[in-house]
C-alpha cells in the first residue's frame, strides 16, 4: 500500500530527511517549505497524508492545519504534526485544530511508519465511502454532512479498560465532566467483550496490561473483529516510551494511541477527534445506505420504483422456474387520473396517488411486491398465484378503490376515483419478464377501452 505524503517543514535537512525515510518505504514525496505552499500543494496534489512541522517562521503548523481542516478540498487530508517541543499542551492545540496525530524530532522510524501505515489505512476506507457518497449527492439522493452530524457529544457510550481503579474512576470523571459522554469502566478482556456487545460503544480507551490480566493488544484485535465494535474507535494506552506496542496496535488496528502517564485533557482531545472522524464515517455509511435505498424508492409513495421491480421479476420467474409453478402480473391504472391533477391540483393528485398506493398495498399479500412505474401507473407481482387467485386479488383492489373517496389534505374535500387493471399470468415457461408485463399492459388498454372501472386477463402466452 503507497501512496502520496506532502512533507511541510522550513528546514531543508528536515526535508530531505523524511524524504529520504518515506521514499524508502516507496512512497512519493511531496515537499514545501512554508505554510503559504503547503496550502497550495495540499489543494492541487491531493496528497493522502501532510507531516506538518509545528516551528515554521510566517505561518506556523496550528495555523495550516486549522485552514486545511476548514477547506472542503483539504479537509479530509490526515495531517501528523511534527514537533520539536512535544507537552501535553501542544498536543491538545494540535488537536483542537484538528490534527491527526504527533510525531516528535528525532523520528523514531517505527513509529512514524506504523502511524503512516495506519492513517494511510484510514484515508483509504475515508476515500472510497467519500467517492459513493458524493455520486449519490450529485444524484440529490442524500444531504451534505453538516458540522451538527460531526457533534462529538451525540451518540453512544465511551468504555474504559484502564490498568487501575484510580485510573477507571479519574478518567470516567473527567470524561463526564469536561465530555459530557457516558462511560463504562471495565478490567478485563472478557467483561469488556461482553459489554460491547451490549452498550455498543463509539470508542474504547484500553490499556496495554488490563487490571485483572489480559492482554490490551488482544482486546483491540478482538474488537476489530466484531461486526458490531469494527466501527467503533479504539485508543491503546501505553506506558511511556513502548513504541513497539504501540506500533503493534496501530498495526491491529488501533485509531490512536496515548503514552502513559497522561494529563485527561489530552486524552479527551484525542477522544474528541476520534469521536468526530467516527461521526463522520457513520454518516457516511449512512448516506451510502439511504442513497441505494432512494435509488430503488418511490419517494412519493415510499414503495419500490420501475428498476428495483425489474430486477425482482426475475427472482419471481426463477422461483417459477423451480418449483414449476405459475405467478401472477397486474398493471394497475387510476383512471381519469389528470382530471384530478387539473381540478383539485398537484397536492390533491399527490395525496390521492399515496392513498393508492396504501390501499393497494393492503389489499395484497406480503409476499406479493407493489412498485410504482411511473404517474398514475403501478405494477404488482404475485408469486405462485394462478387466474383464479389473481381474479379475486385484482377485484379486490379494484372495490377497495372505488369504495371509498379519498379525502383530501386541508379540508379540501374528497374526490371520487377507480382503478383499471390489467392482469396477465406467467408460468415456469417464459423468459421474457418484458414479455410478460406487455402482456399486462395490453389487458390494462383494453380494460380503459371497454370502460375503465374494471378487471381484464390478457390472453394466454
Ligand atoms: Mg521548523
Amino acid at each position: 500500500m503507497s501512496g502520496r505524503v506532502l512533507v511541510v517543514d522550513d528546514v531543508a535537512t528536515n526535508r530531505l530527511l523524511l524524504r529520504a525515510k518515506l521514499s524508502t518505504a516507496y512512497y512519493d514525496v511531496v515537499v514545501a517549505e512554508n505554510g503559504t505552499q503547503a496550502l497550495d500543494l495540499a489543494r492541487s496534489e491531493q496528497p493522502d497524508m501532510i507531516m506538518l512541522d509545528v516551528m515554521m517562521p510566517d505561518m506556523d503548523g496550528f495555523t495550516v492545519c486549522r485552514i486545511l481542516k476548514s477547506q472542503e478540498a483539504t479537509a479530509h487530508i490526515p495531517v501528523i504534526m511534527v514537533t520539536a517541543l512535544d507537552t501535553p499542551e501542544e498536543r491538545v492545540r494540535g488537536l483542537e485544530v484538528g490534527a491527526d496525530d504527533f510525531l516528535s524530532k528525532p523520528f523514531n522510524d517505527l513509529a512514524l511508519f506504523a502511524r503512516v501505515r495506519n492513517l494511510m489505512r484510514m484515508k483509504m476506507m475515508f476515500d472510497e465511502l467519500r467517492l459513493r457518497d458524493m455520486t449519490s449527492r450529485e444524484l440529490g439522493l442524500t444531504d451534505f454532512i453538516t458540522e451538527q452530524d460531526m457533534d462529538p457529544e451525540m451518540g453512544g457510550p465511551i468504555m474504559l479498560a484502564p490498568k487501575c481503579v484510580a485510573d477507571g474512576e479519574h478518567w470516567a470523571s473527567e470524561l463526564n465532566e469536561k465530555l459530557g459522554v457516558s462511560t463504562i469502566v471495565t478490567y478485563s478482556e472478557r467483561e469488556s467483550m461482553n459489554l460491547a456487545q451490549l452498550e455498543l460503544p463509539d470508542c474504547f480507551v484500553v490499556h496495554q496490561d488490563l487490571l485483572e490480566g489480559g492482554d490490551g493488544l488482544r482486546l483491540v484485535s478482538a474488537l476489530r473483529a466484531r461486526p458490531e465494535t469494527r466501527q467503533s474507535a479504539v485508543i491503546l494506552v501505553v506506558e511511556n516510551g513502548d513504541i513497539q506496542t504501540a506500533a503493534k496496535g496501530l498495526d491491529l488496528g488501533a485509531s490512536d494511541y496515548i503514552e502513559a502517564p497522561f494529563d485527561v485533557s489530552e486524552l479527551i482531545a484525542r477522544i474528541r477527534s476520534q469521536l468526530r472522524r467516527k461521526r463522520y464515517s457513520d454518516r457516511l455509511r449512512s448516506n451510502v445506505r439511504d442513497g441505494l435505498k432512494m435509488a430503488v424508492i418511490d419517494p412519493l409513495t415510499g414503495i419500490y420504483n420501475r428498476r428495483y421491480a425489474s430486477v425482482h421479476m426475475g427472482r419471481v420467474m426463477e422461483r417459477a422456474r423451480e418449483v414449476g409453478g405459475v405467478f401472477a402480473v397486474m398493471m394497475v391504472d387510476l383512471d381519469r387520473f389528470k382530471n384530478v391533477n387539473d381540478r383539485y391540483g398537484h397536492d390533491a393528485g399527490d395525496a390521492v396517488l399515496r392513498e393508492f398506493s396504501r390501499r393497494l398495498q393492503e389489499n395484497i399479500r406480503g409476499v406479493d411486491l407493489v412498485a410504482r412505474f411511473g404517474g398514475e401507473e403501478f405494477f404488482v407481482a404475485m408469486p405462485d398465484v394462478d387466474e383464479d387467485a389473481a381474479a379475486k386479488a385484482a377485484e379486490r383492489i379494484r372495490a377497495a378503490v372505488e369504495g371509498t373517496p379519498v379525502v383530501l389534505p386541508g379540508g379540501a374535500g374528497e374526490v371520487h376515483v377507480t382503478v383499471s387493471i390489467g392482469v396477465a399470468i406467467a408460468d415456469a415457461h417464459e423468459t421474457d419478464p418484458d414479455a410478460i408485463i406487455k402482456r399486462a399492459d395490453q389487458a390494462l388498454f383494453e380494460a380503459k377501452e371497454a370502460g375503465r372501472n374494471r378487471v381484464t386477463f390478457s390472453a394466454a402466452a
